[in-house]
Parts: structure tokens; sequence; C-alpha cells
């Protein structure tokens, strides 16, 4: 129980690596607050931690790219749960095309979701955070930030952007004893990588020294070990959790 008395704010936790890393950090202690763009979502995931925890999940609906919207919802779960010790920024879309014929739209939503939204939840909930003289940020980057993709522009330039925030924030913060770190997922079973073309697919397997695509759970044992008091000489770091894809 690594997380008792402590509450984790989890964006994208209606599915997927989200859902994974927010079922963690409950079943090690952790209360949570289930964010999501849907609230259907968002619900199933909290009524999930609840039935093996009661009453330790909340489920939140919110916009990550409104950032208005997210300084209310950061707000309401400030009192309800009146601390916040951890907070994961997961949440995250891709929409690939070559950049030749990629309209600005699809652009700004990547960047808005993947970035802005995470500015939008550290900005959110980092006060709380510097109050209490403690914290841990995790911004869920990916393998295509630091290596590039074609037809990837948006997303990729959307996640290396994230480890420039994740590391001027570690600076910023770390007087006030709270780490900010990235992790760098490579390939995992999810709904975003589920709708890709099949021999897209293969390749990307194949291009993995460890030759399994990682699992939701890869991904939330390495959110919980920098959640943890294990990691509380970390920060800015970037960890690639990725079956050696980068290396
Ligand atoms: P999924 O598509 O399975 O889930 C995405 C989650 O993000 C959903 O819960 C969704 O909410 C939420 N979300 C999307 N847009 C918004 C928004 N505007 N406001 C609030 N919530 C939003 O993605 P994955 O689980 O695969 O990916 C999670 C993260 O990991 C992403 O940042 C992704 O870029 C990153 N990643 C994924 C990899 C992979 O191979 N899958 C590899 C490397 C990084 P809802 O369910 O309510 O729609």
């Amino acid at each position: 129980m690594r997380f008792e008395n402590q509450v984790a704010i989890v964006t994208g936790a209606g599915r997927g690596i989200g859902q994974a890393i927010a079922l963690r950090l409950a079943n090690e202690g952790a209360r949570v607050a289930s964010v999501s763009r849907t609230e259907a979502n968002a619900r199933k995931t909290a009524d999930e931690i609840n039935r093996l925890r009661a009453d330790c999940a909340k489920p939140y609906c919110v916009d990550i790219t409104d950032h208005a919207a997210v300084q209310e919802v950061g707000e309401r779960i400030l009192q309800e749960f009146g601390r916040a010790d951890i907070l994961v920024n997961n949440a995250g879309i891709r929409r690939d095309t070559l950049s030749m014929r990629m309209s600005p739209e699809d652009w700004d939503i990547v960047l808005n979701t993947n970035l802005k939204g995470a500015f939008n939840f550290a900005q959110a909930i980092q006060r709380a955070m510097v109050k209490q003289r403690s914290g841990r940020i995790i911004n869920i980057s990916s393998v295509i930030g630091l290596i590039g993709n074609a037809g990837q522009t948006n997303y990729a330039a959307s996640k290396a952007g994230l480890i420039g925030f994740t590391k001027s924030l570690a600076r910023e913060l770390a007087g006030r004893n709270i780490t900010v770190n990235a992790i760098a997922p490579g390939y995992v079973a999810t709904d975003m990588t589920n709708s890709l073309p099949e021999e897209i697919r293969k390749s990307l397997q194949e291009r993995i020294p460890l030759k399994r695509v990682a699992t939701g759970e890869d991904i939330a044992g390495a959110v919980a070990f920098l959640a943890s008091a294990d990691a509380s000489y970390i920060t800015g770091q970037v960890l690639c959790v990725d079956g050696g894809i980068v290396m």
C-alpha cells in the first residue's frame, strides 16, 4: 500500500493506459480522481475502483483542452478530496497524416489535447502541491516524441513538447519537493493503437526488441514507481517503457 492516504488525479482514466494507471494506484492505496472526456468512461473506471475499495474514487468529466473548465474541475477535486499528491497527465489523442496533407485543425487539436491539456491540469493542481510541499507530476509522453514518425508530425511535436514542459516544470517545482517526470511508452495495446492498419501494427511489433506489445499495466507499473517514495530523488527525467525501441 505505497499510496495510502494519498490522492491521485489521472486524466484519460476512462480507458486504455489511463484506466490501468488509475486501477494500479488505487490498488496500492490511493484515492483516485478519474478524469475523462466522457462522463460514462470516467464513471466506469471510478465504479470499478469503488468495487475493489469502497468510496475511493470519483469521476470527473472535462475536456482538458478547455483551460477554464480544467481550473474549475481541479478546484472541485481539491475540495472533494482535500489534497492532491499525484497528477498523471495521460489523456491524449492522435490524428495521423503526412504533414503535406495535415489540416490546421488536426494540428491544433493534437497540440491542444496532448500538450496544452497537461499545462492546464498542472496549473490547476500545482498550487496545492506547493502548499503541501510535496507532489508528483507524471506526464505520459511517447517514444515518438524522441525519435519522430512519418505521418505523426503533430503527435511527435506534442509529445516532444511535453518533454520540454516536464523538464522546465521540474526545475520550477524542485525547490518545493515536487518531482516532475515523463514516461515515454512504446507500442501499447489500446483503442489508440487497435485502430492502426494491420500492416503498420505488424511492422511496429517487429521493431520491439522484447518482441511483445506493452499492456497498460506495463506503463502503470512505471507510473507507480515514479509516484513512489523510491523515486523521490528523480526529477526531470524521461523513462522509456518501450520494450527497448529507444536505447
Ligand atoms: P486511448 O485512446 O485508449 O484513451 C485516451 C484517453 O484520453 C481516453 O480516456 C479519453 O477520454 C481521454 N481523452 C482524450 N481526449 C481528451 C480530452 N480532450 N479531454 C479529456 N480526456 C480526453 O489512449 P491510450 O490509452 O492508448 O493512450 C494514453 C496516453 O498514452 C496518450 O497520451 C497517448 O498519446 C500515450 N501513448 C500511447 C501509446 C500507445 O501505444 N497506445 C504509446 C505512447 C504513448 P474518453 O475515454 O472519455 O474518450
